[in-house]
């Protein structure tokens, strides 16, 4: 089904020259496509956009070129010096001059060999790297690049820089990409050729060539033609993806669920608080969708501990009045267990089974989970996407909630829907998505907020602190647990490979164990699922108060007694997840507080991301900040992660394009609801490009 000409962009990385099963898997790191568990494919390599330059357009003359800068300098060769033998601390040097002055090209560790044929006595070449001034004399040490005059245009002079992972050197990547590029077929036009021209758009093979071979550092700019381009084809892909699903999704109708209030009312009874006026206002928004015959598909996006879990139980509970089924997939484990164990609870009052699901349930309970699900005894089940694969059967199925969605697609979606007669669909979100976003992440959902906070909540008052005044946090903390507050210390992620010094979780564990003792737990992402559930358990309950973590915390996780949140290398994590990480604390009616730790000295975006985060606690606020910071943060040449979901497109430089990309994907399927017409069958080629291919699988055949 796919178009034939897309073949040599679909065969695996391995196929390129100097690409070896392990290589492979360095790039698979490298490239932006999600994988899931697919390999790279050489199609993913045209994404892997450069994030800098190095400019080799300096051409000083060897006596004016300064310290430190890049410089390209055609050279006369004198003379080679090797090392004396046996002693290879010394470098090989070669001596060249041009009419300025003489430099010394210096090699460690040299092959003799291979420099006398590079460099021959008497002959012109050109070499490009850094300049280095050694007691006053002009140096270059190791240069980037070497080529006889007669070669000299093959010598980069806008070089681009790709990002790179441990092991892997730029110059095989380099190579694979340009491979790649190579590669790229004669590719028909998708695009609508006015919107081409009002943007000046270049073709889609021409932007990438101007994005991997820049002739002036300017073509690499996110707002420059080239890239929005390719920003634009993504957005397009995704949009008609997003819209075709949704049509698929609503030929599927729905059916009326409607109850007679008598679970969610013993819920209610068994709640120890009442509903804040968001929460009532959502649940009615969504109990008259579950009401109507048409499939629900709507998203509740609420600030951390805003009490979305709630809603949706309620919601379940009318699926459940309603004679159906009703599941709630989280993310992660622990959020799955931590669902079950607010959910269980109430739902037990009420007189509903309840059952949980995760790769972890085996053997006898696991079966008979599944023959619950099976024969409709077990009302509600929580779960991880385990709960949507193959094995497992429900006997009606109505209503789907998902949390945390941002991290599951359109394939989801449709596993979900496969899974009863098109259930309703509600996800969850805590990020606070600004609305632009909530079409590129979730296309055309009704939308519920949750704007206020429960009741009782206090403020959290946040501090920034220098690294090196820990000793004084730790007195603190040492205060605070004596008065038996609990205290969450948040470590980044560590690759081991990584240069900068970081304090890994297990270290700063270890360190905290010899000044705390037994109190201090662990949890991060290598542990078992026991393990984790073990630590969680053992904080939540007060056997341990300080809990050191990686990130895998960061969504959801509830210990309402906790009052303290130390974030470590504070400087590292992008605003989101700050306050995705501060909203672990505050949730209870004690007075709470968020220490962010930093490394000295902050850069400029750094420095505004934590006075944004001691400014202010408003989660679309800080979203609209983020956005802001992340342009700056391009700008200043420290890219963060892209747009989630996108591999090219960025939406803080791109947020115009999404707007008509939405319109031209809505007029393409108005006028081809099948995408059979000549430029149909272009688009089918772009929805492949980017990996939108489920939906082209939507399509009736032809
Ligand atoms: P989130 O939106 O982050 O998923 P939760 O659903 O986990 O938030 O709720 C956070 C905490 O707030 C839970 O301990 C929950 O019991 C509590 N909660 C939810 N709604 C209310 C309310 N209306 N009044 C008081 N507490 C509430
Ligand atoms: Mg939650």
């Amino acid at each position: 089904m796919r178009p034939s000409l897309l073949d040599p962009l679909f065969a695996p990385i391995t196929s390129l020259e100097g690409v070896g099963p392990k290589v492979a898997t360095m790039i698979e790191k490298v490239v932006p496509a999600d994988l899931g568990d697919r390999s790279a494919r050489v199609g993913d390599l045209l994404f892997v956009l450069p994030h800098s330059v190095i400019d080799r357009r300096n051409r000083p003359g060897i006596a004016l070129a300064a310290e430190g800068a890049i410089v390209t300098l055609e050279v006369r060769i004198d003379r080679h010096q090797p090392p004396p033998r046996g002693n290879r601390s010394v470098p090989y040097r070669v001596y060249a001059h041009d009419d300025t002055g003489e430099i010394a090209l210096t090699f460690f560790h040299a092959h003799a060999a291979y420099l006398e044929k590079q460099m021959p006595v008497g002959e012109h070449v050109v070499v490009s790297g850094r300049m280095e001034w050694f007691n006053g004399r002009p140096s270059m040490v190791h240069p980037d690049h070497i080529a006889p005059l007669s070669d000299a245009a093959s010598l980069p002079l806008v070089e681009p820089v790709y990002p790179l992972t441990a092991g892997l050197s730029g110059k095989v990547l380099r190579r694979a990409i340009g491979q790649a590029l190579g590669r790229l077929p004669e590719l028909p036009d998708w695009l609508d050729p006015t919107v081409a021209k009002k943007h000046s758009f270049p073709a889609f093979a021409a932007a990438l060539e101007r994005l991997h071979d820049p002739s002036d550092p300017i073509d690499l700019s996110p707002e420059g033609a080239a890239w929005r381009r390719l920003a634009y084809d993504e957005f397009l892909a995704g949009q008609l993806s997003l819209a075709l699903t949704r049509t698929h999704v609503r030929r599927l109708s729905g059916r009326p669920l409607k109850g007679d209030g008598r679970i969610e009312d013993a819920i209610r009874k068994a709640l120890p608080y009442s509903l804040t006026g968001s929460q009532e206002f959502a649940l009615a928004e969504i109990n008259a969708d579950l009401a109507e015959p048409e499939r629900m598909l709507r998203l509740l996006q609420g600030d951390v501990g805003s009490g979305k879990t709630v809603v949706a139980l309620l919601a379940m509970a009318r699926a459940v009045e309603a004679g159906g089924q009703a599941a709630l997939m989280a993310p992660t484990e622990i959020l799955a267990r931590q669902h079950l164990a607010t959910i269980t609870p109430l739902a037990e009052r009420a007189g509903l089974k309840v059952a949980i699901l995760t790769g972890r349930e085996k053997g006898r309970e696991r079966s008979a989970t599944l023959a619950g699900l099976e024969d409709g005894s077990i009302d509600m089940v929580v779960g991880t996407h385990a709960l949507f694969q193959e094995p497992v059967k429900f006997r009606d199925l109505v209503l789907a909630v998902v949390d945390e969605q941002h991290r599951f697609g359109v394939h989801q979606r449709l596993a979900i829907t496969a899974k009863g007669d098109a259930p309703d669909m509600l996800v969850m979100t805590a990020t606070p998505i600004p609305r632009t976003l909530v079409l590129t992440a979730f296309g055309d959902m009704d939308v519920s907020r949750l704007t206020e906070k429960p009741a009782g909540r206090r403020p959290i008052r946040t501090v920034t602190l220098p690294l090196d005044r820990l000793d004084e946090l730790i007195g603190r903390i040492s205060d605070a647990v004596a008065e038996g507050q609990k205290v969450y210390w948040i470590c980044p992620l560590v690759e081991e490979s990584e240069e900068i010094k970081l304090t890994s979780a297990e270290d700063r564990f270890a360190i905290l164990k010899q000044e705390f003792g037994d109190i201090v737990g662990l949890v991060h992402g290598r542990m078992k699922g026991a393990e984790k559930d073990e630590a969680m358990r053992a904080f939540k309950e007060g056997e341990t108060k300080i809990l050191v973590a990686t990130t895998v915390i960061e969504v959801g996780v509830d210990v309402p007694d906790a009052t303290i949140m130390v974030i470590e290398h504070a400087e590292r994590f992008g605003l989101a997840q700050l306050h995705q990480l501060r909203g672990r604390v505050g949730r209870g009616d004690k007075p709470s507080s968020c220490v962010l730790l930093y490394k000295d000295p902050l850069g400029e975006t750094a420095k505004k991301r934590l006075s944004v985060m001691r400014d202010t606690e408003d989660g679309f606020l800080i979203s609209e900040e983020d956005l802001k910071l992340r342009g700056e943060g391009e700008l200043l040449g420290t890219r963060q992660s892209g747009t989630p979901g996108f591999q090219v497109a960025r939406i803080e430089f791109h947020a115009d394009l999404l707007e008509v990309a939405r319109d031209d994907a809505r007029l393409i399927l108005a006028r081809d609801p099948d995408l059979q017409t000549e430029r149909g069958q272009a688009l089918r080629v772009l929805l492949y490009l980017f990996g939108r291919d489920e939906a082209v699988r939507l399509l009736r055949a032809g």
